[in-house]
């Protein structure tokens, strides 16, 4: 369902890959990566054949190398942004075999500016863009984020933890959202989204070995609920920004369902019709990633 209804806004949905770096240890002088273009072309190197049908070639609406800063990686983001202020539903979500940097891409591996990832800079947009509209429109910003892991939804952001499971109110609210039946926290700054991440982040380990391990197989999802109020006219609108860090995508995970899951209910209303979406898929350069790669640029390449 993810994928045909991921096909049907093919208009409405941008695709960006980014070539994770080699990581400290790993051996870097045999990619798999042969040549990244200008225009979105991304070469592939089977490592395990001669002659012929040795490359294939992916088209994006973006490739990043590996050297992209994580402020390139944004730069062209704020228009999406600008438009769940106006109203529209937004999507942006991050999908790639786990370690290929999904989390570094969305969370960013630290807290300076720099190392800022496509949250907290999308955050701090909605925020500047808001203030400086506060002469005609008057914006309330609240967010949820909830979890979800074989298949049950949880909240992450309430006091409950354990006991929260939630379902997916399907009743139509306003705009056509679909919302998970979790608390929802007002936020007047990045600060206060972050300081609620972290909670979340933290609640998100509960009960599991690892944070990673657990990363792996759940999707973390970050509403961003704007309700905006025309201060001329009164009239309303009602947008929202899902942030998310999905599941890793590599076959061992085939019991992370994509199809017919609480994930797509959960996105529906962003998934359709107004909603715009970005997905930047994330790959690895090593040769022992070459089939996980393939596969995930595959996928990517039936949805751009
Ligand atoms: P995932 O969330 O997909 O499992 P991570 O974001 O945890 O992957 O990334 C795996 C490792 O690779 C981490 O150590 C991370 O810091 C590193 N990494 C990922 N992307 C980059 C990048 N663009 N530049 C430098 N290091 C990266
Ligand atoms: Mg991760």
């Amino acid at each position: 369902k993810l994928f045909n209804e991921v096909q049907e806004l093919k208009g409405n949905i941008r695709v960006y890959c980014r070539v994770r770096p080699f990581l400290p240890g790993q051996d870097g002088k045999t990619t798999i990566i042969d040549y990244i273009g200008e225009n979105g072309e991304i070469l592939i190197t089977n490592p395990f054949k001669q002659g012929k049908d040795v490359c294939r070639m992916f088209k994006f609406n973006k490739v990043f190398n590996t050297h992209a800063s994580q402020a390139e990686v944004f730069s062209d983001i704020q228009p999406l942004i600008r438009s769940v202020l106006d109203g529209f539903n937004v999507c942006i979500f991050a999908y790639g075999q786990t370690g290929s940097g999904k989390t570094y891409t969305m969370s960013g591996p630290g807290t300076s500016k720099e190392d800022w990832g496509v949250n907290y800079r999308a955050l701090n947009d909605l925020f500047d863009i808001s203030l400086s509209r506060r002469n005609a429109f008057s914006y309330e910003v609240g967010v949820q984020m909830v979890e979800i892991y074989n298949e049950q939804v949880r909240d992450l952001l309430s006091n409950d933890i354990a006991q929260k499971r939630l379902g997916i109110w399907s009743t139509s609210q306003p705009n056509g959202l679909v919302v998970p039946d979790a608390s929802l926290h007002p936020v007047k700054s990045t600060l206060d989204v972050l300081q609620l991440m972290e909670i979340g982040q933290t609640n998100r380990a509960v009960g599991s070995t690892a944070l990673n391990e657990r990363s792996s197989r759940s999707h973390s999802i970050l509403t961003v609920h704007v309700r905006g109020v025309d201060l001329k006219n009164g009239s309303t609108s009602r947008g929202c920004l899902h942030l998310i860090d999905l599941a890793g995508s590599e076959r061992k995970n085939a019991h992370v369902p994509y199809r017919n899951s609480k994930l797509t209910q959960v996105l529906q209303s962003s998934l359709g019709g107004q909603a715009k979406t970005l997905m930047f898929v994330q790959i690895n350069p090593d040769t022992g990633s070459y089939s996980e790669t393939i596969s995930t640029l595959k996928f990517a390449e039936r949805v751009s």
